[in-house]
């Protein structure tokens, strides 16, 4: 069963016409992911290196192609988990590096701090040699485009963030049997300035360890906070439900008690995965034992040769 890799690239409802470039974004990173994997690397370097080829990824809701806030900047939130420590690093409203998700992991690796915001966040990226790129590198027309569409003053706030898909995730267990989890997000459309989502949040935006299994999630991060989603499974997980029931019984509760959607994925020590999700859609992909296993509406799970020749 080990080593396992599961991706997803967000929960929420995609335009058809975006829809196979977000499905081939979750395949690739799954894969990346795996390779690492099946070289004998870390879970750790494992997720990383998933979530930071979908920050690298216009389509997706995370680095390059994040959403922008209500002044048209872009702010960034994420996270990493080592559950065999249960270490964790956080940044949180960052701006300007392409790749938040590597930040955070400094953050765990190189400080004594479990999460850094703003401007503390920005000087020890510069302290840590991490380039700083312009802000209109990671704005996309895509973004633009909606962040102008939702500051009408006829916009349906509600209807545009439904619209809204792609904050990125992984969890993975690798041959040793330690498990990871990373998460990364661009955050709300038009946000304020200055909100930090349930992303960099541990409990809420991922949680690892080894002893129970990891979740990454995804969806309406203020839902997602007064739940703490991540850690709210990997409960019912202690209580002995499987990775699916359990996953299943953290989204409903959101739903019922505070009428939040999301999705999560999710694994145990065992290798056992989940990908669910209570929004329209979630893409998603998982790879193990030279299986790729993808899909994006509820109940749809494709599988292909990982290794076609
Ligand atoms: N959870 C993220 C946030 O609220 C957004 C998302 O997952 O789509 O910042």
């Amino acid at each position: 069963m080990l080593p396992v890799v599961v991706v997803h690239g967000g929960a929420g409802h995609i335009p058809k016409e975006r829809s196979e470039k977000s499905t081939s974004g979750v395949c690739s990173a799954a894969r990346a992911g795996y390779t690492i994997l099946q070289g004998g690397g870390s879970s750790m370097d494992a997720v990383v290196e998933a979530v930071s080829e979908l920050e690298n990824n216009p389509s997706f809701n995370a680095g390059c192609g994040s959403v922008l806030n209500v002044k048209g900047e872009v702010e960034m939130d994420a996270i990493v988990m080592d559950g065999k420590t249960l270490g964790s690093g956080a940044v949180s409203a960052v701006r300007n590096i392409a790749n938040p998700v590597q930040l955070a992991r400094l953050v765990m690796d190189k400080t004594s701090h479990a999460c850094l915001t703003a401007e503390g966040a920005s000087l020890f990226a510069q302290a840590m040699g991490v380039p700083q790129v312009s802000q209109e590198s990671l704005i996309t027309d895509y973004s633009r485009m909606r962040w102008k569409k939702n500051l009408a003053p006829d916009a349906n706030p509600v209807a545009c963030q439904m619209g809204k898909m792609g904050t990125v995730g992984a969890v993975a267990v690798d041959s040793e049997g330690n498990i990871a989890c990373a998460t990364s997000t661009g955050g709300m459309l038009n946000k304020m300035e200055g909100r930090v989502g349930d992303t960099p949040c541990i409990g809420c935006g991922g949680y690892a360890d080894n002893k129970l299994g990891a979740v990454s999630t995804t969806g309406h991060g203020e839902a997602i906070m007064k739940v703490t989603l991540a850690r709210l499974i990997l409960f019912h997980m202690e209580q002995g439900q499987s990775v699916e029931a359990a996953s299943d019984l953290g989204l409903a509760y959101m739903k019922s008690r505070v009428g939040g959607l999301g999705g999560v994925v999710t694994v145990d020590p065992q290798g056992h995965w989940a990908a669910r999700f209570s929004s329209l859609q979630m893409a998603w992909a998982a790879v193990q034992k030279d299986t790729l296993h993808y899909g994006l509406y509820a109940g749809e799970h494709f599988t292909q040769d990982n290794n076609p020749h």
